[in-house]
């Protein structure tokens, strides 16, 4: 190894969800919402007017910061945006978890949190969950230098109630507590009320699923004011200009229309409560899943197997080879017609 190789930070990277190229495919691996984004959104792009990608955006993405505090029934200054929730959390991970203590996340969780923790070197240690892939809440009890979970959790989909991150934000009140709610608009309670009790808490959300935003990269932290003031501080000691015009355009149009959200999630939750009795009488077990994607492992046939079928079939789905849940597909939830026709292929593929 030659000596500037020493000095290299080495760090084994996140995988995310293949990106195929082809376009006659059914697209089950990286939990994207299947339907378009809002009408308003579509047409700020078409009337975008190009002359203004001269300029370089406004560095503390008011016009989004805005309307997403107003959306939440918050001041502006508890709201923070990002690249993505990823660009969040990596913020909040750089920004709060600077203690000799190990920050504490689930076994079985987004297999992003041990890379930023990696990458950082922050120390941490992890939680098993439950034979039924449940959090338990008394594992996040003892000392610690913060703690992170999603809820509903990822892969698993498993809601937690709000009274239960209520008792870990209250156990944990000398360290910052995140709740990372990408799936939160698929059915569950978000822990938003709980950040003006709990100024240690932080809540952390995406434009990337229920709001069929993926490609435009936009996530947020909500919590008081002083966290969120910290944030910016690392944010603009790292890159001030992290959001782009169009994403700032576009990400208001979104967060704007009620009513498109509302038709787009139910139909979501609809097709997955659909996905759920279909998968059960082909002999799948899974938890409840509160979130767009589906979590399950068949009684005899090995989800490795299933997932080459499914792919051979032009279906992708996604597979994770880790202990505890290497015989698990997760399935994200498409329209109905893609279901019925990914239930179909898949009754195939059990034969
Ligand atoms: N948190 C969880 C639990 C996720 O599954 C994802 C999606 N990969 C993210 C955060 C990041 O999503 P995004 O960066 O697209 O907002």
């Amino acid at each position: 190894m030659n000596n500037w190789e020493t000095y290299v930070r080495k760090v084994v990277p996140y995988v995310p969800g293949e990106q195929p190229k082809e376009s006659n495919i059914i697209k089950l691996n990286t939990n994207e919402n299947p339907y378009p984004p809002a009408p308003g959104v579509v047409k700020a792009l078409e009337q975008f007017d190009t002359d203004r990608l001269r300029l370089y955006p406004e560095p503390d993405c008011k016009v989004l910061v805005d309307a997403i505090a107003e959306y939440y029934g918050l001041d502006s200054s508890q709201v923070f945006v990002g690249v993505g929730s990823d660009d969040v959390l990596a913020m909040i991970f750089m920004t709060f978890f600077n203690s000799e203590k190990p920050i504490l996340f689930p076994d079985i969780t987004y297999s992003f949190y041990d890379v930023w923790a990696d990458m950082l070197r922050i120390p941490y240690e992890v939680k098993p969950l439950d034979e039924n892939f449940f959090i338990k809440k008394e594992d996040y009890y003892g000392e610690n230098g913060g703690v992170i979970f999603p809820n509903p959790n990822a892969p698993t989909g498993i809601l937690m109630e709000l009274s239960e991150i209520e008792e870990i934000v209250e156990h944990n009140r000398d360290v910052i507590v995140v709740v990372d709610e990408a799936y939160i608009d698929f059915g569950g309670k978000s822990a938003l009320p709980l950040i003006e009790k709990y100024y240690n808490l932080l809540v952390v959300q995406t434009f990337s699923k229920s709001r069929s935003l993926a490609g435009m990269r936009i996530g947020f932290a909500m919590g008081n004011e002083k966290l969120i003031k910290y944030i910016n501080d690392v944010k603009y000691s790292f890159n001030s200009y992290t959001m782009n015009q169009t994403a700032l355009a576009l990400g208001v149009e979104a967060i704007k229309d009620k009513q498109y959200f509302e038709e787009t999630r139910q139909k979501v939750i609809a097709t997955r409560e659909w996905t759920k009795g279909e998968l059960k009488k082909l002999g799948f077990s899974f938890g409840d899943s509160m979130s767009n994607f589906i979590f399950a492992a068949h009684e005899s046939v090995p989800a490795k197997e299933l997932f080459e079928a499914l792919k051979k079939k032009h279906i992708f789905v996604r597979y994770f080879s880790k202990e505890r849940i290497s015989n698990y597909l997760r399935i994200s939830i498409g329209t109905q017609q893609e279901m019925e026709t990914f239930i179909h292929c898949l009754k195939g593929c059990l034969k």
